[in-house]
């Protein structure tokens, strides 16, 4: 069976000490609720700035439920690239988990589908796993070409693993509309496009694949709308930008399930 996960994306938010109390507050209410040992309750992931992982990632070390993870890491295993930390780094902080190929990456930092395909293979390569982000723009929304990008997006970054390394990935289908805008998909949209994620899985790979991969959703996900998202079949959770800094409400999400 796959599993449900609800996953914060700080972004560029919080200082150390500001995370480590986000932290702490999450952590004390996956223990009081005992999500841990639930059945059909999410995991939860954080997904920090680099220089809170290590700190993070002590901190939930041992606590079930609750994992940590980086929002990039760099294509190369090491070396002369001042400024990039790699997958290996990430892993030694005790994270478990890498986003890769957040919008904001797409578009800020140029962000190609083969650069991608780069990072998922060096995450998996140091037992992390991707959240690969995929998503359409406005334009191709209203040009109804939505289906066709994300297509073409998760066969670049992802279609040419093997069916073993593609079932340690999760997905993560983020609207660019509706990310930090307020515009949240409907309840039909994100569930029509989560099909058709996994219908494309079980066309590349089989049924087993498709049916156990963990699709999130992703785009000005938050407290009010988080369970009409969540009930539906192919959504297996949420990838949470601006409502995962605050600790009531990103419970609540937690909750929705
Ligand atoms: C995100 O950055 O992945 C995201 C979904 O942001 P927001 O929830 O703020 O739209």
């Amino acid at each position: 069976m796959r599993k449900k996960i609800v996953a914060g994306n700080w972004k560029m938010n919080l200082k150390l000490e500001e995370g480590m109390q986000l932290s702490s507050e999450i952590v004390e209410f996956v223990k009081n609720n005992h999500l841990e040992t639930l059945a059909g309750k999410p995991g939860v992931v954080m997904f920090t700035p680099f220089v809170h992982l290590t700190s993070v990632a002590d901190f939930t070390a041992g606590i079930k439920g609750v994992e940590v993870g980086a929002q990039n890491c760099y294509t190369e295993e090491k070396g002369a690239f001042t400024g990039e930390v790699s997958a290996e780094m990430i892993e030694s902080t005790g994270a478990t988990h890498v986003l890769v190929g957040h919008s904001e990456r797409r578009s800020f930092f140029g962000e190609t589908d083969e650069v991608l395909a780069k990072k998922t293979e060096i995450a998996l390569k140091h037992a992390l796993t991707p959240v690969f982000c995929c998503g359409e723009v406005l334009d191709e929304r209203n040009a109804e070409k939505h289906f066709e990008v994300v297509k073409k997006q998760l066969h670049k970054g992802l279609f040419w693993l093997s069916e073993e390394e593609f079932s340690k990935v999760v997905i993560a289908y983020e609207p660019v509309w509706a990310i930090g805008t307020g515009v949240t998909a409907s309840p039909a949209q994100a569930q029509e496009m989560h099909a058709f994620i996994r219908q494309i899985i079980r066309e590349k790979y089989n049924d087993k694949t498709a049916d156990d991969t963990t699709i999130l959703y992703g785009g000005s996900c938050n407290a009010k709308n988080a369970a009409e998202l969540f009930a539906n079949e192919d959504v297996d959770g949420g990838l949470i930008g601006g409502a995962s800094l605050k600790a009531e409400d990103f419970c609540t999400i937690i909750k929705s399930f």
